[in-house]
């Protein structure tokens, strides 16, 4: 039996989780005060994932970078692939909240949406 010990991220509190692993297989979890942290615990533990958050340079816009994020989660490990790939992207003015930046970030098959209206 393995035990790892975590932070839940799923809210404010930060409860410390401990999960206690057979090989691959969670055989419990405790520290959650709600059960959103037995499934980020579990999930975090077989499929680690996150939303990924940046900036992409605009063109012809009121301002020069637009805020963009992942639409849904992305595994943990293609994080830095995912940063990489907003790297040289530009965009032109308007952009509006939604849009579509790139439609498959880094073979994830995520979108990158903006996150701010630049007009
Ligand atoms: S276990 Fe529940 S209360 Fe605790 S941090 Fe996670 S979501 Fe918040």
């Amino acid at each position: 039996m393995e035990e790892r010990n975590l932070t839940c991220i799923s809210c404010p509190m930060g409860c410390p989780l401990t999960v206690v692993m057979n090989g691959a297989e969670v055989v419990n979890v405790s520290g959650n005060t709600c059960r959103r942290g037995e499934v980020y615990a579990k999930k975090e533990v077989t499929n680690p994932t996150r939303i990924v958050t940046s900036t992409v340079r605009v063109e012809g816009g009121s301002a020069d970078m637009v805020s963009v994020k992942t639409k849904e989660d992305v595994p943990k490990g293609k994080i830095f692939e995912c940063v990489e790939a907003l790297k040289d992207v530009i965009v032109k003015a308007p952009v509006h909240i939604g849009d579509v930046i790139i439609s498959d970030v880094a073979g994830t098959g995520v979108a990158i949406v903006a996150t701010k209206n630049v007009e």
